[in-house]
């Protein structure tokens, strides 16, 4: 097997390392820059990210550049043996380029242009923006494209919201006339006829807003859409010239997990290497820990599966995260967990926001690797000195290694938006995310591992695919459904299942639309129950209890499995099994708890006999796949020691610990 590669440029092992703002120290660089390069070798960092938020100080005035302060800490990180992840500036622009233009400054849904300040304060439509963005990066990548410690360009930051100025307005229109062709079929695609919101002329529209149209779900997904598109082209734009100088040198962006205002799996296309910020709320309770652990181990699958290989973890809080209404200190061990966990799921990074906290600005009170006393005495440091001197060097052979699974989760950005937005069964928070992630929380409790992908993505090698929810079937979806079951694999989805088109068009004929032939089932009606409200599912002999959401369905060629328990509609179909081809698919009817999708999910992962590693109170097991075998993670969130069992044995792992096992291939 081939050694893989790394994926920054002059790094051996795991990337770790976090984000640096020497320039916020610029007075104080004799003591203070020294200082920080020897802390930073003490703790076994081998990178710092420079640049993010420097704009200003690399071009105070329009047009005249001062390149010699990050020349110096360019030098500095070199000839220290530290590689740089150097960013564009973008993410926030210095007060004169917004004074002098302020068509850069970004129109918020209400129709007002913000002022100067925040971040993430920008139109991308801005002709004037994208032209001073081109400069800047070209002198960056003109004078370190070529630089000995560069090994990983930071494109902007945290790319995110949306602009509803006039200039992203017609960009918008430009879009949809290109989409749709003509305004025929975009009324059609929209449903227009409906409260008489039929365009006569594409300058008619307008993006979707409280003071306007916030109820037309086409152009709300359209408008999505678009905004991720804008958001691709402005990327594009953005490292055109970093690819002209140094096109040896990968390219990222840091993606937030939770974030859904763009489509990460559209963004992720562009991306050299997914990364992504990291900010889970350790609560010091095992049993919320375990939770939190299992989110967070869902949003590192799902960063993986963007692009089906190894990611960066780009930012993380070494201890306390301060934006987080309470800011609990990390317990100690839990930096170490946190840490390994991420490559557990398939980081080749550990990064930290931040590397030495700031005397004032917002984010002065965030974890850090150097506090304000300055030295490395501290708790948090130990934790991440013993992380970077006595873990990381056991894992060197892990970088690049893939994280190999059977078993998919669909979880679909443009599927979320529609379900978020459609006024249905459930008003509000109708639980998507937290739908996928309690069915991956019956894997996540077995030991098996899952990749997560969106409904474009090939259903080809796995042996189990589970959609929860596929409330719109994307173009094309329902057919390679229909393709993997026939070849023999087994689909589940469950209630809220192909309802709508890409347009949010309900299918007619009966739900779930093209889904139908493949579930064997007619799903009449939807009952939405209140809080407090139950019914249960009977399966196996046991009874489950059911809630909030339950589908009344009808077998037509998929046999019932299980069966309601109460109300009118007592009897009658909960969980049905289709075979069709060599395969067989699944149909949830109704939400479930945790009870019911274990048993479900074990007792079919017993017909697949899919290797499992079971944990369970907080023990998660998760696998590495590289040249020489594979590695087991195994990490105990709980705060009791547990026994992992491995072939026979009985390996105990502390509370807060963990266990790396190599295996041979
Ligand atoms: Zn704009």
């Amino acid at each position: 097997m081939k050694r893989f590669e790394p994926i920054a440029k002059g790094v051996s092992g795991i990337l770790h390392g976090g984000d640096y703002n020497p320039e916020q120290w610029l007075k104080w660089k004799d003591g203070i820059w020294k200082e920080d390069l020897r802390i930073a070798k003490e703790a076994g960092l081998n990178s710092l990210s420079v640049g993010i938020f420097s704009w200003a100080m690399l071009e105070p005035e329009e047009g005249r550049f001062c390149f010699d302060w990050l020349d110096e800490v360019m030098d500095g990180l070199h000839k220290n043996g530290l590689t740089a992840v150097l960013a564009t500036p973008s993410g926030a622009r210095p007060a004169w380029l917004a004074q002098k233009y302020p068509e850069v400054l970004r129109v918020r849904a209400d129709g007002h242009r913000n002022a100067f300040g925040g971040r993430h304060n920008h139109c991308l439509s801005s002709q004037v923006y994208r032209a001073k963005v081109k400069i800047i990066n070209t002198e960056l990548a003109r004078r370190y494209g070529k630089h000995p410690a560069l090994g990983l360009w930071h494109i902007s930051n945290e790319y995110s919201g949306e602009c509803h100025c006039p200039l992203c307005q017609a960009v918008f229109r430009e879009y949809l006339r290109a989409k749709y062709g003509s305004l025929e079929a975009l009324n059609e695609a929209w449903w227009s006829a409906f409260w008489s919101h039929r365009y006569t002329d594409f300058a008619q529209i307008e993006a979707p807003s409280p003071r306007g149209e916030n109820d037309t779900h086409g152009l709300t997904l359209d408008w999505k859409r678009f905004t991720t598109e804008q958001t691709v082209d402005f990327y594009l734009h953005e490292i055109g010239p970093l690819k002209a100088c140094a096109p040896q040198i990968p390219c990222t962006t840091n993606l937030m997990a939770g974030y859904t205002g763009l489509d990460y799996a559209r963004l992720a296309e562009v991306l050299d290497v997914v990364s992504w910020d990291n900010y889970p709320q350790w609560t010091g309770s095992s049993e919320k820990d375990e939770q939190i652990a299992l989110e967070t181990g869902y949003f590192h699958d799902l960063m993986y599966g963007l692009k089906k290989k190894p990611f960066l973890l780009m930012e993380s809080s070494p201890s306390a995260t301060n934006w987080r209404p309470v800011a609990k200190l990390h317990r100690p061990g839990v930096h170490i967990l946190q840490s390994l966990q991420a490559i557990a799921h398939g980081a080749d990074s550990v990064q930290y926001f931040q590397m030495r906290k700031g005397r004032g600005g917002s984010e002065k009170f965030h974890g850090a690797v150097i506090d304000h006393v300055g030295h490395e005495n501290t708790r948090v440091f130990g934790e991440i000195k013993k992380f970077g001197r006595e873990i990381l060097p056991q894992l060197d052979h892990i970088v690049g290694a893939p994280k190999p699974a059977k078993v998919a989760l669909v979880h679909d950005y443009v599927n979320g938006w529609a379900i978020e937005g459609m006024r249905g069964a459930l008003q509000g928070e109708t639980g998507y995310t937290k739908t996928l992630m309690a069915h991956y929380g019956a894997f996540w409790r077995q030991g098996v591992p899952v990749e997560i992908i969106d409904q474009g993505a090939s259903l080809e090698g796995y042996a189990l695919v589970v959609a929860p929810m596929s409330y719109m079937l994307r173009e094309g979806f329902a057919d390679r459904v229909k393709a993997y079951v026939e070849g023999g694999g087994r689909f589940v989805t469950s209630y809220f299942s192909g309802y709508v088109n890409d347009t949010d068009l309900c299918f007619l004929g009966g739900f779930p639309g093209p889904l139908k032939e493949v579930l064997g089932i007619w799903a009449e009606e939807l009952d939405a129950l209140y809080p407090g409200d139950e019914n249960a599912i009977c399966w196996n002999g046991k009874q489950y209890r059911a809630f909030e959401l339950c589908e009344l369905i009808h077998a037509q060629g998929a046999e019932a499995l299980g069966s309601y328990a109460g109300d009118f509609y007592a009897g009658r179909p909960a969980l049905t099994a289709m075979t069709l081809g060599k395969g067989k698919a699944y149909y949830i009817a109704a939400r479930t708890g945790a009870d019911f999708l274990d048993d479900f999910y074990q007792s079919l992962l017993g017909e697949l006999k899919l290797p499992a590693y079971p944990g369970g109170g907080g023990l998660s097991v998760q696998i590495r796949a590289h040249e020489k075998g594979e590695t087991l993670f195994v990490i105990n969130f709980g705060a009791q020691e547990r026994l992992f069992k491995l072939d026979g044995e009985e390996i105990p792992v502390e509370a807060h610990g963990f266990a790396l096992i190599e295996r041979k291939s």
